[in-house]
Order: C-alpha cells, then sequence, then structure tokens
C-alpha cells in the first residue's frame, strides 16, 4: 500500500469509463496510472455508440429555456427502466449529470450548443445531446497529457490479490505473462454482449441474438472480480433491439425497413406465421416477446408497404433491398401469400394475414389492439424479411455501491477493487433510456478514479 504520492491505478478497459477513471484518479493525486486495454485501439462500444449523452438541470438547458432538474430525469430513469434499478445508483447518476457534463467539456469532448438539446426515447424532456467527434474519445488527448499511461493489446487476465485486497493485474500477452501490481484496480472492461457462453448462462433466450458490441466486450471484468469475490446483479438485463446483421453499420437497412414499414401497415409474425405483438408498441417488449415464439421474426408487408425508408430517401427500395441482402439478411418475395408461407415455412401466415385484413377493414385489432398504422396487406407481391434480436447492451454485471466499489456477497466493498460503466449492473433496471449509459461511464468513471485515490 503506497502513501498517498505514490499511489498506483491500474484501469483496466480503454472505453468511455475507462478513460474517465484514469483521467479522475491521477487528478486525484495518484502517482502513477495505467490504462490497459485488451484490443489494439480505445473506445469500446463507447466509440461505436450514437454519442447521445443525457442529463437532468444543465446549463445548456437553462440556456434553451428548459426547466428540468436531476429529480425529473430520475423518475423517467426509474420509469424507463421500470422500477428496478438501485436507487441510489440512479440517484447518483442523475444527481452528478450536469457535473459531469461540464467535466466533459472540460476534458476536450465537445458539446453543441443548445438548440441540439432534444428529447430522447422514453425521457419527457429535451434533456439529451449527441457529442461532436469523436465524442468520449476526445478523452484520450486530456490522459495522455495528464500522464496516463496507455497500453494496448494488453487483456486483464486475472487480479493479484494479497492480504485480503485486490493488489494488481497480470496480463497475458503473446504467452507472457506481466504483474501489474497496484494500490487501486477500477474495472472499466464494458459488457458480455460478445460472450455467448455468458448469454447462455445468464439469459439463454437471446442465445440466438446477433451482438452489437464490439470485440473486446466478453464479460472479463465479471470474470475476474466474480474470482476475488465480487456480487453480480441483474445479469438477465439486457438491451436489445430488432435487428438481423451484426455489425452495426450495417444494419441501418433493416432496421430502417422495419421502422418504415411498420408504421406503413407491415406486421411482425413469429415463425409459425402468427403474430405475436402490437407492431407499434415499445421495441424492447416487442422482441421479447417475439423470443418468447422463438429465435427470429418475420416482418411481411406487401407491394403497396414496399417503398424507400423515409431515412435513406436517395435509395430506390430495391436497392434498399438488396443493402439488406448483402448486410446478411434473409428477405423473401411471393406473388401469392401462401407462396410466401411456403418460403417461410410458417402453416398459419395466410390465416395470420386474412385476419388482419379482417381487423383493418373494421378499424379494430381484435389480436393486440394495435391503434395505429392499420393497412391491409393485399397488393402482390408479398414480403418477409428475416429478423433477429440485438444485444445492444447488457444491463447486468458487477454489484457496486454510489462509490464505486465493488461489493461481496454481503455488500462489503472489496479492498481495492473500484468499477464503472457497462460492466456494473443496477443502474438502469430493466432497460436504457437514450443517452443514459455514457452518462453512466462518466459519472461512475469520475467516482470510481476519485474513490480510488480517497481510500487508498
Ligand atoms: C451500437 C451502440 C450504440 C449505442 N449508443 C449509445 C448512445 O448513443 N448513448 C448512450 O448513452 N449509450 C449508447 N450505447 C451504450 C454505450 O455505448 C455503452 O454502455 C458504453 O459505451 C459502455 O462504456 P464502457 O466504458 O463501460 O465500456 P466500453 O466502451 O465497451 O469499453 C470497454 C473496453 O474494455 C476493453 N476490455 C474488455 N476486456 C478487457 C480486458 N480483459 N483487459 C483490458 N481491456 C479489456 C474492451 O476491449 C473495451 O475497449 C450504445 C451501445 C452500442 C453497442
Amino acid at each position: 500500500m503506497g502513501t498517498k504520492d505514490d499511489i498506483k491505478v491500474i484501469v483496466v478497459g480503454g472505453g468511455g469509463a475507462g478513460l474517465c477513471a484514469s483521467i479522475a484518479a491521477i487528478e486525484a493525486g495518484a502517482a502513477d496510472v495505467t490504462l490497459l486495454e485488451k484490443t489494439s485501439k480505445l473506445g469500446g462500444d463507447t466509440i461505436l455508440s450514437g454519442h447521445i449523452i443525457s442529463a437532468g438541470g444543465t446549463p445548456l438547458q437553462k440556456q434553451a429555456g428548459i426547466e428540468d432538474t436531476p429529480h425529473q430525469y430520475l423518475i423517467d430513469l426509474l420509469n424507463g427502466g421500470r422500477f428496478a434499478s438501485d436507487i441510489i445508483l440512479a440517484a447518483t447518476l442523475v444527481q452528478n449529470g450536469p457535473m459531469a457534463w461540464e467535466w466533459l467539456s472540460e476534458h476536450g469532448c465537445q458539446f453543441p450548443g443548445p438548440e441540439a438539446l432534444h428529447v430522447q426515447h422514453d425521457h419527457m424532456l429535451a434533456r439529451s445531446v449527441k457529442l461532436g467527434p469523436p465524442g468520449m474519445l476526445a478523452l484520450k488527448q486530456a490522459a495522455e497529457d495528464r500522464g496516463v499511461k496507455i497500453l494496448l493489446d494488453s487483456p486483464a487476465q486475472s487480479l493479484m490479490l494479497a492480504g485480503g485486497r485486490v493488489a494488481g493485474v497480470v496480463v497475458e500477452k503473446d504467452g507472457q505473462t506481466t504483474e501489474y501490481p497496484a494500490d487501486a484496480v477500477v474495472l472499466t472492461t464494458g459488457g458480455f454482449g460478445r460472450n455467448k457462453e455468458m448469454i447462455n448462462t445468464y439469459c439463454p433466450k437471446f442465445n440466438e441474438a446477433v451482438s452489437w458490441n464490439s470485440l473486446g466486450i466478453t464479460g472479463d471484468g465479471i470474470r475476474l472480480a466474480q474470482a476475488a469475490g465480487a456480487d453480480l446483479v441483474q445479469m438477465d438485463a439486457f438491451r436489445v433491439i430488432q435487428s438481423g446483421a451484426d455489425v452495426r453499420m450495417k444494419v441501418l437497412h433493416p432496421t430502417y425497413l422495419l421502422a418504415q414499414i411498420r408504421a406503413l401497415g407491415g406486421i411482425l409474425v413469429a415463425p409459425d406465421g402468427r403474430r405475436f405483438y402490437d407492431e407499434m408498441g415499445r421495441s424492447f417488449e416487442m422482441v421479447y416477446a417475439a423470443m418468447e415464439c422463438g429465435p427470429f421474426y418475420f416482418l411481411i408487408f406487401d407491394a403497396k408497404m414496399a417503398t424507400p425508408s423515409q431515412w435513406l430517401p436517395e435509395d430506390t427500395f430495391e436497392k434498399q433491398m438488396e443493402a439488406a441482402v448483402a448486410d446478411g439478411m434473409v428477405v423473401m418475395q411471393a406473388d401469392t401469400l401462401d407462396g410466401l408461407a411456403d418460403q417461410m415455412g410458417a402453416p398459419n401466415l395466410a390465416q395470420t394475414v386474412e385476419q388482419w385484413n379482417a381487423d383493418v377493414a373494421t378499424g379494430e385489432d381484435t389480436a393486440y389492439g394495435r391503434k395505429e398504422s392499420l393497412a391491409p396487406i393485399i397488393e402482390p407481391p408479398f414480403y418477409a424479411i428475416r429478423y433477429k434480436p440485438a444485444i445492444v447492451q447488457t444491463l447486468g454485471g458487477l454489484r457496486i455501491n454510489s462509490q464505486a466499489q465493488v461489493l461481496d456477497a454481503s455488500g462489503r466493498p472489496i479492498p481495492g477493487l473500484y468499477a464503472a460503466g457497462q460492466v456494473t449492473g443496477g443502474v438502469h433496471g430493466a432497460d436504457y433510456i437514450g443517452g443514459s449509459a455514457l452518462l453512466e461511464t462518466a459519472v461512475y468513471g469520475i467516482i470510481a478514479g476519485r474513490q480510488a485515490i480517497a481510500d487508498a
């Protein structure tokens, strides 16, 4: 254990939370901060993200004349997460939101002007912005300027334990292990959306789901901390979205087509051809309902709905379908519903569409009470596009307290061990609301870095 002026901190995982924790630790007085990143570049999911970040009660909102408070944000967050969040963690997040925005801005992140504030999904107020490029990765410069050592291609393999505390990290590289002793270790390794085995263990219904996560997101931090006695929370909470391919930049066509065609009257059916949910309902619940019926589902529509998506207006419908196929989507087309059903192997399709058309004629969806976008599916050719859920975030993970200390099964902090960002669980509850995950990486990254020094 070092004195205050020779404290060594190791941060494991070079995404948003890792950069925040590294900078916060060095600014709080650490003599030596090393950031270990498993892959050959920093960024993780943070660089893949939409760079949307939210906070309630910010000066930017004041400038725009928007009255908001952390408390109002908390209500939306709890509601969006269906009241499954750890209330203390959620409250800590929103309370520190304005501080985190200011901190990010001071450390090089580009915030737009007040006109860019907008309402993200599941928020009641305009409290979100998109950071300018490169999002939170702008922090890399601030980290380097302050002397954080960044080591790429350096996967943490295990934690060193000594005297009842975490005492460093072992890295395995090219078959060689290197020990990095430290007074404190901060885990910021992201979620486990790329780890099939963990998904199978904690939420087998997503076995067939594709992943939008970056390649390093394999739950390493969870495994490392478990070996030191860490407790886990809400490991079956996922943020999922409808998709078809597993590379985010390639899923735009199918994602946009789904949104557009549903709004024109398209329906969703399970592998056997039956509907399973109000297609205009909440995406998250729709995907969960789909998963009760099988590993994939189909979007069904007809010729009059076969129009280019409004988000890609320069393309024809045919061009967008070709792009969807190139992205790995399964697209089917037939002149009759029976012909389409044969291709899909969906015996109930014709009957489902017949019922849908009858319901549209009376204006009442007798199956799921869908209120919007009722239109008949009658004009050949008929189309089916196969969708699968995609994992965007795993919401469960290491149990922490509001000081970002990792807790054991009896709720006691494990000395020397901290965690922040998507490797942790409890902040979001059952679902995520727009821009809250990046805020989480900032708020808890900063808290973790500072607490590591305060405890040393
Ligand atoms: C497509 C997409 C869009 C999103 N858009 C938004 C959005 O707009 N707004 C929002 O709030 N949230 C969004 N999210 C969620 C958000 O991006 C993540 O929750 C957040 O970036 C996670 O940050 P993190 O620092 O915890 O982890 P990451 O940014 O994923 O970083 C973790 C890092 O740890 C590294 N690592 C893993 N294991 C090891 C190891 N053993 N040793 C060393 N390094 C290791 C990984 O390689 C990775 O670089 C989005 C997510 C996705 C996938």
